[in-house]
């Protein structure tokens, strides 16, 4: 259905159909960790949703996906509330986007003049609190306000301090993931046991997680990059790349192929580059992400119910092995 010429009522119907799709596939998703569409699928009918709202933005409805981060909390684990939500990230789908969105970033705040760009890694967001340099406490995304205690299955995987370097109080995010070779032995082993092999590293990440029983996170092997302080007053750094360096001495794993950069010319080099590595790396990358690199401005320019303003994923095109396993085709 093409929104141009939509009356409003059909705008209203449309986007009801919209989005009882996409929140019936997020919940496939989040929820029970198997997805049956490719990612580009709920992409592309997320947007056009996105542009009828923007078209119609007194019919936006509270239960869009466009409203909400993640899915449900699931039974059977802990909560945990977040007092800084985790939030999502705006995505582009393009270089032109991406650089009309900076564009439209530092004309609104003209003392922007650094960006970090950091690899999007494809995994699950957590959040790690350590009280005197002790982890006490793990946790998912969740909705994000409400997240699951995944604390011991956190404390089986070995790139997560137990003791920090310093015994400070500190909360920070990150991404959990599934290194590929990980990945490819779960999947061989699942379909050796009769079990439905998963469909990418990120939901295999997420589905060992969420378990009851920390042995079988631990069997799974795991990794994390740290990316995010959302409590700590006594950060040395201004810059998140600077405090990307903080989180490293402090003893966090962190993904070192961050770089400041200045201007479209430095940030198109640094997505080729990564574009081109891709397949070569351990772990899934889905993406790029470009952040405001002044933590002042960050915080300054503050956020939507859902993302950060500060930031954005310049997303990548679909990988052909990261989809075969999907073959579900769906036409909008
Ligand atoms: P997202 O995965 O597109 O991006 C936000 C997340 O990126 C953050 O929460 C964080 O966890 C992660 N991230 C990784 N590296 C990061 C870094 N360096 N800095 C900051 N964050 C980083 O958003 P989402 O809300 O988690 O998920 C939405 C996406 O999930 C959709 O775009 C869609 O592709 C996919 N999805 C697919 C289906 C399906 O049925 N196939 C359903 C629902 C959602």
């Amino acid at each position: 259905v093409s929104i141009d010429g939509l009356n409003p009522d059909e705008a209203k119907k449309e986007m009801l159909r919209l989005i009882d799709k996409l929140n019936q596939w997020s919940h496939e998703y989040y929820e029970l960790d198997s997805p049956t569409v490719e990612d580009s699928v709920y992409d592309n009918l997320y947007e056009k949703l996105t542009r009828i709202e923007h078209k119609y933005p007194d019919l936006v409805s509270k239960d869009s996906p466009t409203q909400k981060v993640g899915g449900a909390v699931l039974d059977g684990l802990n909560k945990v509330n977040h007092d800084v939500p985790m939030l999502s990230l705006g995505d582009v789908f393009s270089k032109r986007e991406l650089f009309e969105f900076l564009n439209r970033l530092k004309n609104n705040n003209p003392g922007i003049n650094a960006y970090n760009c950091e690899l999007k890694i494809d995994g699950l967001s957590i959040s790690l609190r350590y009280e005197n340099g002790i982890f006490v406490q793990g946790s998912t995304r969740g909705n994000g306000l409400i997240g699951e205690d995944i604390t011991e299955n956190l404390k089986t995987i070995p790139s997560i301090p137990k003791k920090l370097t310093k015994p400070i109080n500190i909360e920070v995010r990150g991404e959990c993931y599934m290194p590929k070779k990980s990945f490819v032995k779960l999947n061989e082993q699942r379909e050796k046991d009769g079990q439905k092999p998963f469909a990418n590293p990120r939901n295999a990440a997420a589905g060992s997680l969420r378990q009851l029983d920390s042995m079988v996170t631990k069997s799974r092997n795991l990794s994390t990059f740290m990316y995010n302080v959302s409590d700590y007053n006594d950060l040395k750094s201004d810059t998140q790349s600077g405090m990307l360096e903080e989180l490293s001495s402090l003893g966090f794993s962190v993904n070192d192929t961050y770089q400041v950069t200045h201007n479209s010319d430095e940030i198109g080099k640094y997505i080729d580059n990564y574009t081109n590595q891709r397949s070569q790396l351990d772990y899934g990358i889905d993406g790029i992400v470009v952040k405001t690199n002044s933590l002042a401005l960050q915080s300054k320019i503050g956020h939507t119910v859902k993302v950060p303003r500060w930031a954005i994923a310049y997303k990548f095109p679909p990988e052909e092995a990261e989809t075969k396993l999907l073959n579900v085709e769906w036409t909008v």
